[in-house]
């Protein structure tokens, strides 16, 4: 084995399903992992579930289960999509396993003993959706990750001394490849330079979680949690000796990929953790963009969500890996659609290396009897081959220098050009017309053009086998070589394809899709969504707010659209809430008064778990005025407040940024 090589994904929340976000990150890895395992590498790759905090304690309530019941379902679909997708992670840690429990507060410990832990008192805003304290925000403020009301919280709490670590990050981030692309690098710095103050890292008000060693009121602020994982899964704070040799064997991580909505956590926070153990510190944290549906952010509420269970199961999971690393460019926002997934596979998949290979392969089969045929030199020293083999020299170093800079796209742009090149090349030479000469000299050129064509393919295959595992095995299998797995890539290089092997059963490796495969998987999306939008539409009937389209949008159109007379129906007005209060046996539900200019209005609204009664008086609000009264727990209800409905249920108030008066009507 060569030299060693770790990576790992982030920890995925078990706050929501797995979605084809989560799938781009795992494939990413897996990919990269893929390739140093090709190269020799002893490679190890991680992934996993992060089951712990509020959000979840909450999430879980709601779905009436306990949060243990709850991360164990979501954890599982987590790892049968990791199975079904041929992902080859090494392990898959869970916060909630006892491995991992032991092993942070052995990590916590060390931090207190080494100084870096002192309690104290904290009073401020928290934003629950990111389990995070935002220093010098007001009552109401903003989240500024993701612009949700930070809730006032006052607790007595251990503090992480990340003051102590400001110098220190600084001279971290002087190293270019610790945190990657340039604009999170130097994100962090201003971040940093800005100022660090100590972190609390217990919570005291709620209990799922990993408690503080010696003192099991609090437990460990989720995210040192979370991070831990990426040392617990290898074995640090085990006491058995062959954890510890693991651990010493791969930490520091070589890789910590992660999304850009989380690089002050492993970027900061982390290192400052890891320096305050006394441990040694990742050697890049490498964040890409978000994957967006048809240019719009995903989000469970926009019911715009793609899982890529559809996508395997209609076009595999290739199609699915090199649409993403060709189509994304790495680090930046990338954009997800049938069509251009469909259009992606057709053209450069099914048109492209499969017909390649597949008329290669087939022409050796009529030509030559399914023996690869061998190139005399004096044959092949023909100038248009001579180009493909040189050609090929520079696609293999072009493309590991561009991948293991993580320019996915670009590299393999850089190897389909040589499936481009080699196409012209085919047809210059018309081997099928020199496969009608029955003379010397054309059966040598012919079977140069052939060995030419079968070469190239035979090297595009073993260098993006990283990127599609299945397809190019098969390829490889077809050309006669054997098991993919066991070739080294490091010795990659033209005219390795040994003459006189004979070929496998030829087939075609990718067939070309047509227009039923988009339908086919929107079908099954379509179908996929409705068991998951079933508990927020029973939800929505007791407590939230907002309407569910298919059973408020009155009179259609056959394209879903509505008509503005349609619109006009709602009457939505400008509302002061003048009384809010607690509705006696029922959590959820809070009864609220308010004025909407003509006459003040009694509703019963599902918000409680999100807002403080208190907070609510005098806040103006959105109200669907013209809804048919309802009972609510024996309360009379009329009218509904508009909230937005975030993942986890959360509901958000509709508000306005300038004043408004009461009464005004919305349209
Ligand atoms: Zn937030």
């Amino acid at each position: 084995m060569g030299k060693k090589f770790y990576i790992t994904t982030p920890i995925y929340y078990v706050n929501a399903r797995p979605h084809i976000g989560h799938a781009y990150t795992t494939i990413v890895c897996d990919t990269i992992a893929r390739r140093q395992r090709m190269l020799g590498s002893d490679t190890f790759f991680l992934t996993g579930t992060d089951e712990h905090g509020q959000k979840i304690e909450r999430a879980a309530q709601e779905a009436g289960k306990t949060p243990q019941q709850y991360a164990d379902e979501i954890a599982t679909e987590f790892r049968k999509l990791w199975q079904r997708m041929g992902i080859s992670n090494d392990d898959f840690i869970r916060t909630t396993e006892e491995r991992h429990k032991k092993r942070v507060q052995e990590l916590f410990r060390r931090i207190r003993d080494n100084g870096y832990i002192y309690k104290g008192h904290y009073t401020g805003q928290y934003c629950f959706s990111d389990e995070l304290y935002v220093d010098g925000a007001k009552p109401g403020d903003p989240c500024p990750l993701c612009g949700r009301p930070t809730e006032t919280v006052e607790e007595e709490n251990y503090f992480f001394k990340l003051s102590a670590f400001q110098d220190k990050l600084l001279e971290l981030y002087a190293n270019p490849d610790f945190v990657r692309p340039e604009t999170r690098r130097n994100e962090v710095i201003s971040f940093v330079r800005s100022g660090l103050r100590d972190l609390s890292i217990s919570r005291s008000t709620f209990s799922w979680g990993i408690p503080v060693p010696d003192d099991p009121k609090h437990v460990i602020y989720v995210w040192l949690d979370a991070l831990a994982n990426y040392i617990t899964a290898i074995g640090y704070g085990s006491t058995h000796a062959g954890a510890q040799a693991a651990f010493e064997k791969y930490w520091p991580a070589d890789v910590h990929m992660i999304g850009k909505e989380i690089v002050r956590f492993h970027c900061v926070y982390w290192p400052a953790f890891l320096l305050a153990a006394g441990l040694p510190l990742p050697k890049a944290i490498v964040a890409h963009g978000w994957l967006l549906f048809e240019e719009n952010k995903m989000s469970k509420s926009r019911g715009n969500i793609v899982r890529a269970d559809s996508i395997i199961e209609v076009l595999g999971n290739d199609a699915l890996r090199y649409f993403l690393l060709r189509e994304v460019v790495f680090g930046q926002d990338g954009s997800f659609s049938f069509d251009a997934l469909v259009q992606r596979y057709n053209a450069d998949l099914a048109n492209g290396l499969g017909n390649l290979a597949s008329r290669t392969l087939t022409m050796i089969g009529r030509y030559f009897a399914g023996e690869i045929p061998t190139a005399s030199p004096s044959a092949v020293d023909n100038s248009s081959g001579n180009a493909i083999a040189e050609a090929a020299q520079t696609v293999i170093s072009e493309f590991s220098a561009l991948f293991d800079q993580f320019q996915f796209s670009r590299a393999l742009e850089v190897a389909w050009s040589l499936v481009g090149a080699v196409d012209k090349y085919i047809v210059e030479n018309e081997p099928w017309s020199l496969g009608e000469k029955q003379d010397e000299a054309s059966r040598a050129r012919l079977a140069a053009v052939l060995y030419t064509s079968a070469d190239a393919v035979r090297i595009v295959a073993a260098l993006t086998h990283p990127v599609m595992p299945e397809s190019t095995a098969r390829i490889w299998a077809q050309l006669g070589l054997g098991d993919i797995r066991k070739f080294q890539l490091s010795t990659l290089q033209w005219g390795q394809l040994p003459g006189g092997i004979q070929l496998g059963k030829v087939e075609p490796v990718f067939p070309r899709a047509d227009k039923s495969t988009i339908e086919r998987m929107q079908q099954m999306e379509n179908e996929g969504r409705a068991p998951a939008a079933a508990p927020v539409a029973e939800a929505q009937a007791t407590s939230q707010p907002v309407p569910s389209p298919a059973e408020k949008l009155p009179a259609a159109a056959s394209d879903g659209k509505i008509t503005i007379d349609d619109f006009a129906k709602v009457d939505l007005r400008v509302g002061l809430i003048k009384v809010a209060e607690k509705v006696k046996g029922a959590d959820k539900l809070l009864r609220l008064e308010v004025d909407i200019g003509a006459e003040v209005r009694q509703l019963v609204a599902g918000i409680a778990e999100a807002y403080a009664p208190e907070t609510l008086v005098g806040r103006k609000v959105v109200i669907v005025a013209n809804l048919a009264p309802r009972k609510l727990r024996g309360l009379e209800s009329n009218g509904m407040i508009v909230a937005a409905s975030l993942e986890g249920g959360k509901p958000v108030l509709a508000s306005f940024l300038e004043d408004v008066p009461v009464g005004a009507r919305l349209k």
